[in-house]
Order: C-alpha cells, then structure tokens, then sequence
C-alpha cells in the first residue's frame, strides 16, 4: 500500500479474478472459457436498432430511472414469463449492468452496522457492495453437489442486525436452481424477522430440465420486500453494453432510484432504445433455455473422454468441473496450469468465497461458439 492510501475501504478484496483470468488468459493466448461472456456476435437487428437510435439523436441523457420503452419492455418481459404485473412507472429502475443494480440496492438499503447474509460460493460484487456501504457481510457456505440453502443454518444466522439476505438462482458459480420450497422457507422467514431480499435473477432466462425458474417474487410473502436485480446485456450477448435492472415495490424503488440518480445518473440511452425494440419480441429470451442446453451438452459430450467429472448445472451458463481425478493440487494452482500448460482458462472455485475455501472445482463458461466449446473439449481431454 503507497503512503497516501494507508488504509484501503476493501482490505481483504482484491482485482476481480474475471479481469484477472481473462487478463491471463489473452497474455497466454488460451482459449478462454473463464470470465462469463459469449464469444459470438448478438443477433443484426439489434446492431441495427442501435445503428439507428443514434442516427435519430437519442444520444442525451435518458429518464434517471431509464426511458419509458425499455421499462415497459421488461415489465412486459415479467408479464409473459410469469403473468406477473410489475409497474414500470414507479417499480423498476435501468441501471448500468446488475453489477450496479446491486450497488445501488444495496447502498441505498443498508445502513451502517446492519448485517447482511449472502451465500458462497457468491458473485464476486456482494461483499465489497455490503462493505462500503459500511455493512457487516455474514457468508453462509452453501455445499455441493446441490448449492441449495440449509433453511436452519439460515435461520440461526439470522439476528436483530440482519437487514438484508442476498440470494442468486440461477447461481453463479455453480449453476443450482432454487426449488419453490427455498422461495417460501426465506418469505417465512422474512416475514418473521423483517429483512429485505435482493435476488440476483440475472440468468433466469437460462434453464434446463425442464426446471423452471422460481422468481423470488412469485411467493407472495416477498413481493414487497424483495429487489429482483437482472441483465439485459447478459439476455441481449452483449455484456459490454452494461444494461440491468432493479425491480421493487414502489417505496423500495424511490429509496434506490435516489442512489442511482447519483452513482451514475441514467443508463447509456441509445443502448437502451435499442435493447427496448428486441425485447419486445419475446422470442429473444424465450429461445435462450435452448440455445444454451445445446451448448452445455457439446462441452459436456466432449468431456466424455476426459478425467474431468461434472456437477449438475440447472441454468445459468456455467459448468462446475471436478479434476480431483487428474491432480491434488489446489484449484488456484492447477487453473493457472491449464493457462500455462494446456492454453486454456476457467476460474477456480475458491475464488468465489472469502475467506478461501479449498476445492478441487473449476468453473467453465460455456456460453461460446460450437466452434470454441469443440477446440475447449479437446484441450481438456489431454489434460
Ligand atoms: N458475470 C460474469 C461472470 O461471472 C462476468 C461478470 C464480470 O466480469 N463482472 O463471469
């Protein structure tokens, strides 16, 4: 640490390890399966609707909360996959990625000393999130090979502080779905002990065997406590847009849309205009389930040769690996040797909880070109 910065307000974080990876693996020139981003383009038209928005001059600022035909949009998004009426007026924020949904809920939400309860293996932002807004983060290890929710653990977690639990399905790292049972177990106790919910929902479009997505909001208890925070970039391929959303009831909106207005005024609004046009058609996320499971089945077929074991994944676009069968060293260690050895780049698992917990699993994202998923399997077969 230089002399100016004596003391840093994120002691125990350090550089996110998708940057640190995928910063790896280009240096390595691997093959890069690691940082959850798809490698194939995103569908013309929504170039096209970006092409012309900014030829119309929607180049200004937006709404803070966003435009009017990206909130409608996904409101009606929420009519179609769960007949559920969200209000775009006064229930639903666009913010700059889920990443920042996530910021603004929670720092306009927690206060200092308020306890916050997550879940590790856990998305990378929960924890700095809850730390500056001068929160005290409570991690709960979830255990493999389910990753579900142990109800009582939560619930002798849970003390007078506690002011929020953060909850993520479909999961990332390890692609665990929740059950409804999980849904009404935390509204019981939400309920009971009066906390807010933020659910990290960003790979709910993502689904396999038949599992269908329970949205934290579909059990009436959590309507009005919880925020569901999602990804229209991640829906759209186009991570590097940066668009998400925060939806809560109406008195949780106002708290987050007055952070919001000041983390980052308005989301890029010709990004938006355009987002709003495919959306509309719901086939751009109801064809997503699909597109997906065929990917997560070519990696996983040509896997059959391998040494490598794998975890059920039930959404999301990760694939948890087990290589305990190929070597004994720690995941950290043998991620880096698939960079430098083999050419090819996941993230250990450990790298998703603090403090470090010690596996012999790797996460892969398989959210690539057949192309790349077919030369990632070959790699990994040698291996
Ligand atoms: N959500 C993606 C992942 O888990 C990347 C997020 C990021 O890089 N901020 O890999």
């Amino acid at each position: 640490m230089s002399a100016i910065v004596t003391t840093s307000r994120l002691p125990i974080i350090e550089s996110s390890i998708f940057a640190r990876m995928s910063r790896i693996a280009v240096q390595f020139n691997a093959v890069n399966l690691s940082q959850g981003y798809p490698d194939f383009p995103p569908d013309e038209r929504l170039i096209e609707a970006l092409f012309n928005a900014v030829q119309s001059n929607y180049n200004q600022y937006s709404l803070s909360e966003g435009t009017e035909a990206l909130r409608v949009a996904i409101s009606k998004m929420f009519t179609v996959l769960y007949s559920m009426p969200v209000d775009p007026v006064v229930e639903l924020t666009v913010t700059v990625g889920a990443t920042q949904a996530i910021f603004a809920t929670v720092s306009s939400l927690v206060h200092t000393g308020d306890e916050v309860i997550f879940f590790q293996p856990a998305f990378e932002c929960y924890m700095p999130a809850i730390m500056l807004a001068g929160g005290i983060p409570t991690a709960l290890q979830l255990h493999g090979p389910t990753f579900l929710p142990d109800w009582d653990e939560v619930e002798q977690a849970i003390t007078e502080r506690t002011r929020m639990i953060i909850i993520n399905s479909p999961h990332n790292p390890t692609g665990a779905c929740w059950l409804q049972a999980d849904a009404r177990r935390l509204g019981e106790l939400a309920d009971k002990y009066g906390f807010i919910v933020l659910s990290d929902e960003v790979y709910h479009n993502i689904l396999f065997e038949q599992q269908e997505h329970v949205t934290v909001f579909s059990e009436p208890r959590l309507r009005e406590r919880a925020v569901v925070v999602g990804s229209l970039s991640k829906i759209m391929h186009v991570t590097g847009w940066r668009i998400g959303y925060a939806i809560a009831s109406a008195a949780l909106t106002a708290e987050i849309r007055k952070v919001h207005q000041f983390q980052t005024y308005a989301a890029p609004t010709p990004l938006q205009y355009a987002i709003a046009e495919i959306l509309n058609d719901s086939n751009s996320y109801l064809a997503l389930s699909k597109l997906f499971a065929r990917k997560r089945d070519l990696f996983l077929d040509g896997l059959q040769d391998s040494r490598f074991k794998w975890l059920p994944t039930r959404g999301g676009y990760f694939q948890l690996l087990d290589y305990s069968a190929i070597s004994n060293e720690a995941d950290s260690d043998f991620a880096n040797r698939l960079i430098t050895d083999f050419n090819i780049a996941a993230i250990p698992l450990s790298s998703f909880s603090i403090p470090y917990q010690e596996t012999r699993l790797l996460r892969f994202c398989f959210a690539k070109k057949d192309e790349t998923l077919l030369t990632a399997t070959a790699i990994l077969r040698t291996v």
